[in-house]
């Protein structure tokens, strides 16, 4: 290749070893981190090695604001070609009848939406942040807050489960102009034929948040939003595996009030190093392989959900339908800040969260990542198992991080070549 770079390894760092040994020992450190913990991060994966390559290619060097065929900018026409295709494979992808790629992240693909559907001042009903709704469904700190007159729905704070009563009742009391499904803690399926005949009842857009299951969608392990929501919302980079970046899917009447609302309206030049790695992970996920590993997703999610109630942790839900699952530590002794810390000094890493009842934080956590890593249900059952371990007793970490090492030693996330 004439090109001065090697593209030959995303993880070898050699080149800016020799140039900058400072940042290659990060890089090298952080790979080390998340090969020998476990990710339990719901939100997180492992990319594949052809999503970094396209990452750290050239591309990133282009400038190329607006959209293909019709660019601010010269020497756009390889680029156009790499966004043509990644548009094309969402569109086939997920059954949609547009999709806009650009967003640069989940939250600016929520920010596209509304500003593709509301004006300031509307009124938007979307799931309550202390039920796990997102920052941009309303938090006062976010411009969804500012901007817009959010009310929210909660969960049966006795069965976890979303009160379609009351998003009813809410909308025919407040009258929205958006309805807004989509969580970031919700471990079961969404209900869009619900949440749709709510907001055609009232009159209001329904936009899926789709951030998290949408991966699960490509993989055909979830019901997918396309059908129902005006606008879907989504990021790349969740069980979807690809880079980290956001896109949305409307229906063709929509399609360029859309995509005004993304380029020039909230963004300026699209990063074409993302979208060319957006088009190989939608590659990767219309395969068989991809379509499996959906499924194994969520049977791992659903054993951990298991061995971690027979452990005597509280399951919201009684259990999942997705990749992600919250619980409640408070049975074994513990809340769930002290938790996560026990548990991250035992290697394995996960965050807290809202639960149905107010004012108390659990832990979030989710499989996608250690099922790329290849783990099945036996090693998921064995993660249950020293999860509460750690948990119970503090001087148990110790040999639960030289098990979880071993662990992630057998199935590492780039294994060398
Ligand atoms: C992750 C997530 C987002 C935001 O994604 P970022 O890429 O972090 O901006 C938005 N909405 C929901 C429901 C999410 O889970």
């Amino acid at each position: 290749m004439p090109v001065a770079h090697t593209l030959e390894g995303p993880l070898s760092v050699d080149v800016l070893g020799r140039q900058d040994p400072e940042l290659a020992e990060i890089l090298l450190g952080e790979l080390e981190r998340q090969s020998t913990t476990l990710q339990l991060i719901a939100a997180e994966n492992f990319t594949s090695p052809a999503v970094l390559a396209a990452l750290g290619s050239p591309l990133a060097n282009k400038y190329a604001e607006g959209y293909p065929g019709a660019r601010h900018h010269g020497g756009c026409e390889i680029v156009d070609v790499a966004e043509r295709i990644a548009v094309e494979r969402a569109k086939a992808l997920f059954g949609a009848d547009h999709a806009n790629v650009q967003s640069h992240s989940g939250s600016s693909a929520v920010l596209a939406a509304y500003a593709a559907l509301l004006r300031p001042g509307d009124t938007v009903l979307a799931m309550g942040l202390p039920h796990g709704g997102h920052l941009t469904h309303g938090s006062p700190a976010n411009f969804s807050g500012r901007w817009f007159d959010f009310v929210g729905y909660g969960v049966d704070p006795e069965s976890g489960l979303i009160d379609h009563e009351q998003v009813r009742t809410l909308a025919r009391t407040h009258r929205p102009k958006a309805i807004v499904c989509g969580s970031i803690s919700y471990p079961r399926h969404i209900d869009y034929a619900a949440f749709r005949e709510v907001a055609d009842e009232v009159g209001a857009y329904l936009i899926a948040d789709a951030a998290h299951p949408i991966g699960l969608v490509a993989g055909g392990a979830a019901p997918s939003p396309v059908p129902y929501a005006d606008v879907v919302c989504a990021t790349t980079h969740k069980v979807l595996r690809g880079p980290r970046g956001g896109m949305l899917l409307c229906g063709s009447e929509l399609a360029e009030r859309v995509d005004r609302a993304v380029f020039p309206f909230t963004q300026g030049g699209a990063q074409m190093h993302t979208i060319a790695a957006k088009a190989v992970a939608f590659g990767e996920a219309a395969t068989p392989a991809f379509t499996a590993y959906a499924h194994q997703v969520v049977a791992n999610a659903r054993v951990l959900a298991q061995g971690l109630a027979a452990e005597g942790l509280a399951v919201t839900t009684g259990g999942t339908d997705t990749h992600l699952l919250t619980v409640d530590p408070a049975p074994l002794g513990v809340d769930g800040r002290t938790a996560r810390g026990r548990l991250a000094a035992a290697g394995m890493v996960l965050d807290t969260c809202a639960l149905p009842h107010p004012d108390v934080r659990g832990l979030r956590l989710g499989t996608a990542a250690l099922t790329t890593q290849g783990m099945g249900e036996a090693e998921t059952a064995r993660i249950a198992v020293l999860f509460a371990t750690a948990l119970r007793d503090e001087s148990a970490g110790r040999g639960v991080r030289e098990e979880v090492r071993d662990l992630t030693g057998r199935f590492p996330p780039y294994p060398a070549h």
